[in-house]
């Protein structure tokens, strides 16, 4: 055996701020804070006061590998604690304030969180939780002394007279690359939410991978604005890759609507933004309605559920602003896939290329796929064939956090093991991987498979529908049926026969869907995708026309 004679820096999470502060102290980060106003500092000064949230870290007895959660929109000071918490070698548990409090409370308690930070908008939680959770040492208000809430139920300390009271002297420890950085937990639409730990290797490796200019090409030129926000996944890992590539990053804090996200994109000259497909409606709702262009924003990042090819045609044609389909999980890091083109479709038409740019795209080197049927053999890459999707890889999920679920990893004939996503999916002979569904809301039809993504994707491509879910019903003789959930734009006429006759010439007729039903609104998880299985339990007791 002969070892290669090259040094083995660790690759830890303390090194991208301590690489921002060096070489691009100047770059603003910009919050939009729950308080209501802009907040404006730097790497140089997130990096000091990171250290002194270390040192009260410290101070608050919290040790390596404990958790430390946070409660809390994107924001300057949910910034401070990625570095500090991981950086001192603690973990970082970011916790979905969308969840109902009992499911909170039970997340913190599996966690066995110590310290738990909060933005101050979200203290009705803290108060509800805070007497079921009884591992949780301090509450942090990330709040300034003179905005503490005055009359509270819960014993709170002051986030900035905590920075106050330390030094910003602290040195980031040097550690294993494969200590636990962080823990995020999946929303567990089955069965109890799973934690997925993440290392400080895991991380770093994704942060390098993310920056690619085929996957998201991000820059010191650039001005990042995550939509996606940092309790889901990370924020796509946009935190991390910023101060590494050294990018201004605008934070929108909680305010999430169309207008509020376009003053910002405008007044912080903000170049590429990243969010789910509701996030973009409403802000494309909102250009639309007012006429407006982007003045500097020239490409934005769309996953966590299928980018609807007319949101993609509609940002790219009339506005300008390049869509990267993406794709990924909790349990990816979340990054496995990029839609960006090869320079053989550069002499393609438009509509050929606009055809590629649907698919979820070509996998970030460090991420392995393959597609297999039921009997567990790999299928052929013919863009035509579809079964369950499998990865591996140096940031996808080993294990659950405390082994919840048992082991999730299948084994190869080749003896390599590979984490089953739960999607079914084609990839193509270039490459290029297509969702057809998610295995659990694909709908199967007299032993045919609908793909409900597809059947939604043509329905938001009429006008008058501002959403729109496909879910199957039970039918006596095809086993499932697809019925279409329409949300209406408000103000506009629409009726069944017409929205059916959009499907024709567009799909095969056996794939139309047999019923519609117009409803008031379609239920939205907590990170802002459509909750299938809430319609699907509205629906249950639905019949459909001529069964
Ligand atoms: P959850 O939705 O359970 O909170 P994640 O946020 O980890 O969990 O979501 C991962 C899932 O989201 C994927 O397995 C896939 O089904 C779906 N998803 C993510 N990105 C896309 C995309 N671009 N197109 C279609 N589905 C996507």
């Amino acid at each position: 055996m002969l070892h290669g004679l090259m040094m083995q820096t660790p690759l830890l999470i303390s090194s991208l701020i301590t690489h921002a502060e060096r070489f691009h102290p100047d770059a603003q980060i910009v919050s939009r804070r729950v308080e209501g106003d802009i907040h404006r500092t730097t790497y140089r000064e997130t990096h000091a006061r990171a250290r002194r949230l270390a040192n009260a870290l410290q101070a608050l007895h919290v040790s390596r590998g404990d958790r430390v959660a946070t409660l809390a929109w994107n924001g300057y000071r949910h910034f401070e604690l990625y570095f500090a918490v991981s950086g001192s070698g603690a973990v970082l548990h970011t916790l979905n304030p969308r969840l109902h409090p009992e499911q909170l409370a039970w997340i913190v308690n599996h966690a066995e969180d110590k310290v738990v930070c909060f933005d101050l908008s979200f203290l009705p939680i803290v108060e509800a939780i805070a007497p079921l959770c009884p591992t949780v040492k301090t509450w942090v208000a990330m709040a300034d002394k003179g905005r503490m809430p005055a009359n509270t139920k819960a014993q709170l300390a002051c986030y900035e007279d905590l920075l106050e009271q330390h030094s910003e002297r602290f040195a980031w420890p040097e550690f294993d690359e494969n200590l636990a950085s962080s823990l995020c937990y999946t929303s567990g639409t089955t069965g109890n939410p799973k934690g997925v730990l993440y290392s400080h290797r895991s991380t770093v490796l994704h942060t390098l991978a993310a920056a690619l200019p085929d996957a998201l090409n991000l820059s010191a030129r650039d001005v990042i604005l995550p939509v996606v926000p940092m309790f889901h996944v990370n924020a796509w890992g946009l935190p991390y890759v910023a101060p590494m590539v050294g990018a201004k990053l605008v934070f929108p804090g909680g305010q999430l609507d169309g207008k509020s996200l376009y003053g910002l994109f405008e007044t912080e000259n903000v170049t590429v933004s990243a969010g789910v497909p509701t996030v973009w409606q409403g802000l494309l709702a909102h250009t639309e309605s007012n006429n407006l262009k982007f003045s500097t924003m020239n490409r934005t990042v769309i996953g966590g559920s299928a980018c609807p090819p007319a949101m993609l045609r509609q940002f790219q044609d009339k506005y300008g602003v390049q869509v990267l389909h993406a794709w990924g999980m909790t349990e990816m890091s979340p990054l496995g896939t990029v839609g960006t083109l090869k320079s053989k479709h550069l002499t393609m038409g438009h509509e050929q290329q606009l055809a590629v740019q649907y698919k979820q795209g070509r996998s970030v080197f460090g991420v392995d796929m393959k597609i297999v049927g039921d009997d567990g053999r790999d299928l052929p890459w013919d863009g035509t064939a579809f079964g369950d999707l499998l990865v591996r890889g140096p940031w996808i999920v080993r294990e659950y956090f405390k082994g919840e679920g048992g082991n999730p990893l299948r084994v190869d004939d080749a003896g390599l093991q590979w984490f089953p996503t739960g999607d079914v999916a084609t990839i193509d002979a270039d490459g290029y991987m297509q969702i057809t569904d998610r295995s659990k809301d694909v709908i199967k039809s007299g032993g045919e498979w609908i793909s409900s993504i597809e059947i939604e994707n043509i329905a938001v491509s009429h006008p008058a529908v501002a959403m729109a879910a496909c879910i199957a019903i039970r039918h006596p003789k095809w086993d499932e049926r697809p019925l279409l959930v329409v949300m209406k734009k408000p103000g506009v006429e629409l009726g069944k026969d017409e929205m059916l006759r959009h499907y024709e010439g567009k799909i095969a007729k056996w794939q139309i869907p047999d019923d519609v039903a117009f409803v008031e609104s379609i239920p939205l998880g907590a990170t802002g995708k459509m909750l299938k299985a809430k319609l699907r339990e509205q629906f249950k007791n639905y019949t459909l026309p001529n069964p």
